[in-house]
């Protein structure tokens, strides 16, 4: 079975105009699910134009009418999230109990959007001369478009999409080629929702339905999660364009422990961020820095939790991770391990060459744990994004403070510890957006901006919540006088 998937331009599934199709691979098996448009700069044509066309009666429609397609669409994608979480499953290959979280997080940004009649609302002084007022009207910018990645094929768009048609843009989005089966049956429900005709798109295609979009004149803002140097090049093409962009990159996150840090809550939650969704998360736990005494009983408790992961399908409901995305991915994530290993970290548990049993093609990788590693070694100055954690040792806090923001990479940083002063300091010092206090992963909730500084995110205003609402609004100052002479005429 092999279904060639169709972009979604103005209410109809259409054909990609270029017909050179890629594969949408189940990473379990190795074997073919569907087939996707490697996509053209026609499509977004079509659907930049479609989108335009819708564009002047939805900023036309009421707010509080505009979100009623949102409380449905909370509804809908609530009464279908076993069926959509199997598919993302599939071909991304997470598990599903770690799809079915992603769907939670998606409906999340739908709920807080749905307070957008609240949200939009703006300031207004009175009196600002005699007889003078002064204020504030946010108004939609025109066409909105997201760019994914392929890690979050439910979640990532809903950052963005949900908070822009309901401040009045419509929308195109654009799903990660290699798992794009999840979002057009997304779609498909969304159709039943009968919102007018472009208000929401979908065009299929990686690099060059990416640079359309980045090129068309009709699309004023966009949204882009993936990795860094795609998040430069479409920050620098969209802003030398004159478009605003919020571009989220990739990551090096670690975690601090302390001497004083609770053994067992910190062993757990490390293990579950550094090797759940295989450590394809852009928060994922990559390094732990720890400080002072007890290093050494940590690390032992870490190597044994990890050894106690079993790695396998992600439909296997005793599997606790997955495999990673792709065959070319298993192959670029094993030479770093080998060249972490040359580069001198002790191999501390070696997830390479797992079997999992019928799976035999499958792109699986067991957790993996590097001692000892440098701080200019290629394993700590890369984006892994893998099952692979490594361990640093330092003295004192300030130094590991030092450690993390010498790295490029600002997506979050968490510590352990039990004394407040310690995570008042390390909250205050460290660089970096998303900051965990005894928190592993340190996700915000859809009403908290998803933060990321230095080279994980180029922009200014971030996806979800208030932000999102100002990235996908401009702001229109009024200001007028009305004489008390001119109504007595009447
Ligand atoms: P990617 O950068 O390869 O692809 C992301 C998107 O960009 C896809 O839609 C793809 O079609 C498009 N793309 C790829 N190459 C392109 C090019 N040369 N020109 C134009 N467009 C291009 O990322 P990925 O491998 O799909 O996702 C993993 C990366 O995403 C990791 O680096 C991860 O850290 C990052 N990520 C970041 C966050 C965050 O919040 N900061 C969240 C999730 C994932």
């Amino acid at each position: 079975m092999s279904t060639t998937l169709k972009n979604y331009i103005n209410g109809e599934w259409v054909k990609s105009k270029n017909n050179s199709l890629l594969d949408v691979i189940n990473p379990s098996t190795g074997l073919p699910v569907g087939r996707v448009s490697v996509g053209c700069k026609e499509d977004v044509l079509d659907a930049a134009e479609s989108a335009h066309q819708a564009w002047e009666s939805w900023r036309n429609t009421p707010a509080t009418q505009r979100v009623q397609y949102l409380f449905k669409m909370k509804a809908l994608l609530e009464a279908h999230t076993d069926e959509i979480a199997a598919i993302c499953t599939q071909e991304c290959g997470k598990t599903f109990a770690e799809s079915k979280a992603e769907m939670t997080r998606a409906v999340e940004n739908i709920e807080v959007a749905c307070g957008i009649p609240t949200l939009m609302q703006s300031v207004f002084s009175e009196d600002i001369a005699t007889g003078v007022d002064e204020f504030v009207i946010r108004q939609p910018l025109g066409v909105g478009a997201c760019i994914s990645p392929f890690n979050f094929p439910i979640m990532i768009p809903f950052w963005f999409m949900p908070y822009a048609i309901a401040c009045g843009n419509t929308y195109i989005v654009k799903p990660s080629e290699k798992v794009p089966m999840t979002m057009t049956r997304i779609f498909e429900l969304i159709e039943t929702l009968n919102l007018p005709k472009g208000v929401l798109n979908m065009v299929h295609g990686g690099k060059e339905t990416v640079d359309a979009i980045l090129e068309h004149p009709f699309i004023p803002a966009i949204s882009f999660v993936g990795s860094t140097p795609v998040a430069k090049h479409v920050y620098q093409t969209g802003t030398l364009n004159g478009k605003r962009v919020q571009a989220q990159g990739g990551a090096k996150n670690a975690v601090v422990v302390m001497p004083d840090a609770d053994e067992e809550t910190t062993v757990k939650i490390i293990v579950d961020s550094a090797f759940g969704c295989a450590g394809q998360r852009c928060l994922a736990a990559s390094v732990v820095i720890t400080v002072g005494e007890g290093a050494q009983k940590l690390t032992d408790k870490i190597i044994t939790l990890a050894k106690s992961k079993k790695t396998g399908d992600g439909m296997d409901a005793s599997a606790d991770m997955g495999p990673v995305i792709s065959a070319e991915s298993k192959i670029r994530i094993e030479k770093l391990i080998q060249l972490g290993i040359d580069q001198g970290a002790d191999l501390l548990l070696d997830g390479r060459g797992i079997k999992v049993s019928g799976h035999e093609n499958g792109n699986f990788i067991g957790p993996t744990i590097l001692g000892n590693v440098g701080e200019h070694s290629e394993v700590y100055k890369t984006e892994i994004f893998g099952p692979v954690l490594s361990m640093i040792h330092v003295k004192t806090l300030e130094e590991a403070i030092a450690l993390i923001n010498r790295n490029r990479y600002g997506n979050s940083a968490c510590i352990f510890t039990r004394s407040g002063a310690a995570a008042r300091k390390f909250r205050h010092n460290t660089l970096a957006g998303n900051i965990g206090v005894n928190i592993g992963v340190a996700a915000p909730m859809a009403f908290f901006p998803f933060s990321g500084w230095k080279e994980s995110f180029f922009g200014d205003l971030h996806g979800q919540s208030s932000h999102a609402v100002e990235f996908y609004t401009q702001t229109k100052v009024v200001i007028e006088r009305w004489n008390d002479e001119w109504s007595r005429k009447f």
